[in-house]
């Protein structure tokens, strides 16, 4: 691995629209990265383990629950923020951002939306401080895009609820000490629950044989007749909606996420092409070459204004899902095209691991397909310009 250099591109001064606070989130954030993330990420995404060991360093540094109030052990930062260090995480790979977007954008922040205040206190602190780790399950093998169709269900009883299914694909399952997981009862109602770990018939499982996010723990959550105590109950409803609703955070974080990829991808194929010659000259020097970075740098920056304006409207509190959508998909598909072109732009090297590209490639493919796939954000925007919705 080559001494990590990054600096993000910036070529409208876009810097000059983040505050003190947000510039200090953001560099302090990347060099905790540089330090801790690029010496050894390669390595783990070859032996598909997570760096566990960098849990305690990310609570340190706000990773987990950035956003919360103070008295839940958040640090209250703005969403532009929390976007940064988003960008930044997923800069030094997605494996790092899912980390700290599952914590924060889905477990802390359902139990922050939905919790009582016991359910707060008991976890909250305890998952900013990163002593338990969270995942959230909502998809199951058979249902993804569709999780309104879900299998998994719940019945209520005298003192508890009783669990039967399974979610499929869910991130830090083989990790977690709590999941907040959705299911479904005999008359559609969806119900969120907080399980721990240790309840009777819980159990989880590890997808070891997949090509993307290689550093991420992604596995099953599986429920053989577990007994819920009433308490876990998180939220009912018979509107999946408020289920989906929780995705709008993770969404936002993948969408700055994805721009961290594509500011790396475009940093290491400019530096790539100042020093690799090639007929007598600097590959840089070659109009197709200058062709793919100007093109990279203006995706980039097109992307970048969108995000940084769906933060300040995310900090208004006027942000709509559609928006989020839009983001979300649009930097997912820029970072996946400028990536190809780094690799390109690298040649035979782009292969190996001496350099980030192959890994962001093969990341992105899960980012295409997660938190809501490319067509269904598609589908999600043209709804809200029609007026006509073309899910079935
Ligand atoms: C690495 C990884 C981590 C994940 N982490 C989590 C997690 O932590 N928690 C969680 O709950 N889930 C998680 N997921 C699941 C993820 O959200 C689903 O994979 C995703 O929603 C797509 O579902 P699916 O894979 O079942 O594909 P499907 O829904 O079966 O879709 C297959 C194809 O059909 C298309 N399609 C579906 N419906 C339509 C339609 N109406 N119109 C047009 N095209 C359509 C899709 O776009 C896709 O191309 C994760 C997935 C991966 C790969």
């Amino acid at each position: 691995m080559k001494k990590d250099m990054f600096q993000s591109p910036d070529h409208f001064n876009i810097d000059k629209l983040f505050t003190e606070e947000q510039l200090l989130v953001r560099d302090c954030s990347r060099e905790w990265v540089k330090k801790n993330v690029t010496p050894i990420i390669e390595d783990c995404a070859i032996k598909g383990e997570f760096p566990t060991h960098l849990i305690k360093g990310m609570s340190e540094i706000g990773g987990f629950g950035g956003i919360l109030p103070f008295e839940y052990g958040g640090s209250e930062l703005d969403y532009i923020s929390y976007g940064l260090m988003m960008q930044e995480f997923e800069r030094g790979d997605s494996s790092i951002r899912v980390l700290s977007s599952i914590q924060t954008s889905l477990v802390m922040n359902s139990i922050l939306k939905f919790g009582n205040q016991v359910q707060k206190d008991n976890y909250l602190k305890k998952l900013s401080r990163g002593e338990i780790i969270g995942s959230f399950g909502l998809s199951e093998a058979s249902h993804g895009s569709d999780p309104s169709s879900m299998n998994t269900t719940f019945i209520e009883k005298e003192d508890h609820y009783l669990i039967n299914g399974s979610k499929m694909w869910i991130g830090n399952a083989p990790l977690c000490d709590i999941a907040i997981i959705w299911a479904k009862d005999n008359i559609n109602n969806y119900g969120g629950f907080i399980i721990d770990r240790s309840m009777d018939g819980f159990s989880t499982a590890k997808i070891d044989k997949k090509w993307s996010f290689r550093a991420s723990e992604t596995g099953e959550l599986i429920f053989h007749d577990m007994k819920v105590p009433k308490s876990a109950l998180l939220h009912k409803s018979n509107n999946i909606k408020e289920a989906l609703g929780c995705l709008n955070l993770g969404r936002y974080a993948v969408a700055w996420g994805a721009l961290g990829i594509a500011m790396e991808c475009y940093d290491v194929a400019l530096r790539y092409a100042d020093e690799r010659e090639q007929f007598g000259k600097k590959i840089g020097g070659f109009q197709l070459i200058q062709k793919k970075l100007v093109d990279m740098l203006t995706e980039i920056t097109k992307a970048q204004l969108l995000t940084w304006r769906l933060g300040v409207l995310m900090d208004e509190g006027s942000e709509t899902f559609e928006q989020i959508s839009m983001a979300k998909r649009n930097n997912v598909k820029m970072a996946s095209d400028i990536a190809r072109s780094s690799r390109q732009i690298l040649g035979g090297m782009g292969i190996t691991s001496e350099y980030p590209i192959i890994r962001h490639l093969i990341n992105i493919e899960t980012l295409i397909t997660y938190q809501g796939t490319d067509d269904i954000h598609t589908l999600i925007t043209g709804r809200m310009i029609t007026g006509i919705s073309a899910f079935n």
